[in-house]
């Protein structure tokens, strides 16, 4: 078998980071995950006091030139370190551990339009690419298939409806909730309303937009089980590896 690039790429909360990173563990393959680069940038941005709330429309507005400046100064450095327990790797930011809290409604609400600025896809896009150099990689995200590896040997664009992905980001959330508290606030409606506002931003920017590459190979899951969906992946890999 050849090594190759995967690129899976996809809607928000449609399950492509637990496949990515189970066909990278079965197969041997590095995993990366583009969308917890784009949420270590905006994790930085909020630590950074760079967010402001804007009065009339209630809405999280990014300060784009300190950000801006932040990314040219070299102030965010993201890197990721395989953990022992899980075998999958976790998100650092300039050397501290941060998976579990770029995980937060508080990151996922903000992310899209950060990812929308051109001077932050250039920047990771590159890291990406850098990172693909020896091929024997999963990447996954939302424009792995159409910006950062064009030439991938293999691309996947995965769906489901946005219900059945709001419902998986949800029991995702309540399995991760420490407290009663913590699962108290999760709102059904909310991380809904997230999933489809993500879906319209990723989809319209006017950078590197979601949509399938024209050779990508579509996998809806709706309706499929994690086993089927496995066995599905591998033998793609197997036809494009050979
Ligand atoms: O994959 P995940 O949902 O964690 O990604 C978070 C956000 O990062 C997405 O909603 C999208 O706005 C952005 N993203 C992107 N390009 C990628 C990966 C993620 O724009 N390659």
């Amino acid at each position: 078998m050849k090594k190759i690039i995967i690129a899976i790429d996809g809607y928000s909360s449609c399950g492509k980071s637990t496949m990515a990173k189970d066909l990278a563990k079965t197969i041997g393959y590095v995993y990366v995950d583009t969308g917890a680069m784009y949420r270590a940038v905006t994790l930085y941005a909020l630590q950074n006091g760079m967010f402001k709330e804007d009065k009339v429309s209630g809405q999280s507005l990014i300060n784009e030139p300190e950000l801006k400046n932040a990314i040219h100064q070299g102030k965010i450095r993201i890197t990721f370190k395989v953990n022992q327990t899980t075998g999958a790797p976790d998100t650092y930011l300039n050397g501290q551990l941060v998976e579990s809290e770029i995980r937060q409604m508080e990151v996922s609400s903000r992310v899209s339009p950060i990812a929308a600025l051109p001077f932050v896809r250039e920047l990771l896009t590159e890291q990406q690419k850098a990172m693909g150099r020896e091929k024997g990689i999963v990447m996954d995200g939302r424009d792995i298939g159409t910006a950062v590896f064009p030439e991938a040997e293999l691309k996947i664009f995965v769906t489901a409806s946005a219900k059945v992905r709001a419902q998986r980001r949800y029991d995702e959330l309540l399995g991760k909730a420490k407290t009663r508290e913590e699962a108290e606030v999760l709102n059904f409606d909310d991380i809904l309303k997230n999933v489809e506002e993500r879906d319209y931003i990723d989809t319209h920017r006017e950078t590197a937009p979601l949509r399938q590459a024209e050779d990508a190979l579509v996998l809806d899951n709706s309706n499929l089980t994690k086993e089927e969906q496995k066995e599905w992946l591998i033998k793609r890999y197997e036809e494009s590896a050979r």
